[in-house]
């Protein structure tokens, strides 16, 4: 029976997965079995005889040792993860036992040590925290692994004395990238733009995707902010550099808000926030630049409320207005008509400039509520005009080209004329030349329609564009507006004054009348008058005026 349990035994330590080493009470080996083989390397004959020392890795102390032995002296056993090390020199963690076996008298006899190697378990469970802590994307930290190790960047930032800046990056319109080159362009550009950061930080920097198209970056003790400024401004010109991305170069620009530890926070949230909303400060002014926060920045001023969630609700808060500037006949000097511009007050942001929220409006797609917004208010005030006995004013809007670009524009348009009851001969549409060019063909099929439905139509800003005379004469269009840019530098410059008569001739030899907008002097209406300009617009007879100022001014004049 004995025999038996102990054949079983056998059979059992031959087979297990377990290492198992068998020594006396003086350590030294006197059994091993197959799997002890398999893990360490050594085989039985090499290790029987010697104490299990050879096994040591080195990476644990002598008071790691002790300890282990105090427990088993005190216990009977000791468990825990030990690295050891294999014949072939490599290093490995097991999970290790060991039992005391006591003879007669409670006197230890010998120890088993069994044991399981935990190395293939490690690389899984390393495998597992890389997924967890590294964007799968672009292989650097996550927003949860760079808050965890900024703590560790802080507190010896904080013990040390030294200074640290954390910079948030945001890569802008990579929405518009997105939509138009698709979403695996978009990830081969993030994983591009990684790459290009990696290459200008440090050891000892951090970096991480924090989501999106947004990034962070902490520089390491550093001495003079001057070493931030100069990342942003390096990492801004890296990135400036094309990408070569769905077969093709792709630009992009970014922008940057920079915090600075301990100055502007003394934990990872405080910092990465203050950095987000410098970013965003870079972001509403102008895009592809670094600011430093400070706290004017910080709560409920405008970062608070993004300009485009403003000016989503611009319109139901009844925040837009239309102004108009006079347009005067150059010969007579008499009210020739109004141009309508668009006024935006924000309660947050006061008065923003058309030249900011027209753009954002027509990045963002709300010019196409906005614009048919103000076309049904020209229609109305055009009413209250006539009720003042101006009947025959005519109001130019402006259009932009994502309007005009739309399906349905022209039935948009008829539509909101015949609800405000008013005649199409009584607006003058404003497009530009980079409207109407790119797709010239199928913009004089719509230019036609309108003419035919009664519009005026005119060219805005001649001269910037394609400017090409011989071209537009296909169009149908009525009237030409020279670029206010031209004007003013009529008085200034020799060439200017001629650029502008020349396009007056060329206009009227192609039955185009010529409106000259901008003019701020007495001299430039002289010489617009001198080359038979027909339509003045500009300071030196009226700024844009609310409705009830230009009733005023009409009445007088
Ligand atoms: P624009 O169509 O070229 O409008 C003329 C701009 O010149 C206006 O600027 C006007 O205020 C300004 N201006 C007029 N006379 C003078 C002058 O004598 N000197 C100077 N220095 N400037 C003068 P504003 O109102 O800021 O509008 C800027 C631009 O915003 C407009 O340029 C137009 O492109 C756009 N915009 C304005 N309202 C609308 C709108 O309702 N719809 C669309 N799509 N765009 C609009
Ligand atoms: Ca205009
Ligand atoms: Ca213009």
């Amino acid at each position: 029976m004995e025999n038996n349990v102990k054949q079983i035994n056998e059979v059992i330590v031959n087979h297990i997965r377990e290492g198992v080493m068998v020594t006396d009470q003086s350590g030294v080996i006197f059994y091993v079995n197959p799997a002890f083989q398999m893990v360490t390397g050594y085989r039985a004959v090499d290790v029987i005889g010697k104490k299990p020392s050879f096994l040591q890795s080195g990476l644990h102390d002598t008071a790691f040792y002790k300890k282990m032995w105090r427990t088993i002296e005190e216990k009977g056993q000791w468990s825990g993860e030990i690295w050891n090390r294999r014949q072939n020199g490599e290093l490995y963690p097991e999970w290790l036992t060991i039992l005391s076996v006591y003879g007669s008298g409670q006197k230890v006899e010998q120890y088993i040590g069994v044991f399981t190697d935990i190395s293939e378990q490690r690389s899984a469970e390393a495998e597992v925290k890389r997924l967890v802590h590294h964007d799968s994307l672009t292989g650097v930290a996550n927003r949860h692994a760079y808050q965890a190790r900024m703590t560790d960047v802080i507190e010896t930032s904080l013990q040390y004395d030294q200074r640290a800046a954390v910079l948030v990056l945001d890569i802008d319109r990579f929405k518009q990238i997105n939509d138009t080159f698709g979403h695996q362009a978009g990830d081969n550009l993030l994983v591009e733009v990684t790459r290009r950061l990696k290459r200008l930080i440090g050891n000892k920097d951090l970096i991480s995707r924090l989501g999106g198209d947004e990034f962070s970056i902490t520089l390491t003790h550093i001495r003079h902010p001057r070493e931030a400024f100069r990342l942003a401004e390096t990492v801004i010109s890296a990135l400036a550099a094309p990408f070569w991305v769905a077969g093709q170069d792709i630009y992009i620009s970014t922008s940057i808000g920079i915090s600075f530890l301990p100055e502007d926070g003394e934990d990872a949230e405080a910092l990465l926030s203050h950095a987000d909303k410098a970013m965003y400060h870079s972001k509403q002014t102008g895009r592809n630049r670094f600011s430093v926060y400070h706290e004017e920045m910080s709560v409920e001023t405008k970062e608070a409320f993004p300009l485009e969630m403003e000016l989503r609700r611009a319109i139901e808060r009844g925040e837009l207005m239309v102004y108009y500037q006079p347009q005067v006949d150059a010969a007579t000097g008499k009210p020739a008509g109004v141009e309508a511009l668009l006024r935006w007050h924000n309660k947050h942001y006061g008065h923003v400039s058309p030249n900011v929220f027209i753009p954002l409006a027509e990045e963002t797609g709300l010019i196409i509520p906005i614009g048919n917004w103000v076309l049904r208010q020209v229609c109305r005030d055009l009413h209250t005009l006539s009720q003042h006995g101006f009947t025959n004013l005519s109001a130019a809007v402006n259009i932009s080209a994502l309007q005009f670009l739309q399906d349905g524009f022209v039935e948009t348009v008829q539509a909101v004329l015949y609800e405000e009851n008013i005649p199409p001969g009584r607006i003058d549409l404003e497009l530009t030349e980079s409207t109407v060019m790119p797709d010239a063909h199928a913009s004089i099929e719509r230019l036609a329609k309108l003419k035919e439905l009664g519009f005026t139509l005119s060219i805005d800003d001649f001269g910037t564009g394609y400017s090409s005379l011989s071209y537009l004469h296909r169009f149908p269009i009525d009237q030409l507006k020279i670029d206010r840019s031209f004007v003013q530098q009529m008085d200034k410059e020799e060439g200017d004054a001629s650029i502008v008569e020349a396009i007056i001739t060329m206009a009227h030899r192609l039955r185009l009348k010529v409106v000259a907008e901008g003019v701020e002097n007495e001299y430039q209406l002289g010489l617009l008058r001198e080359e038979a300009c027909d339509v003045v617009q500009g300071y030196f007879y009226a700024k844009p005026l609310p409705l009830a100022e230009l009733i005023s001014y009409l009445t007088a004049h």
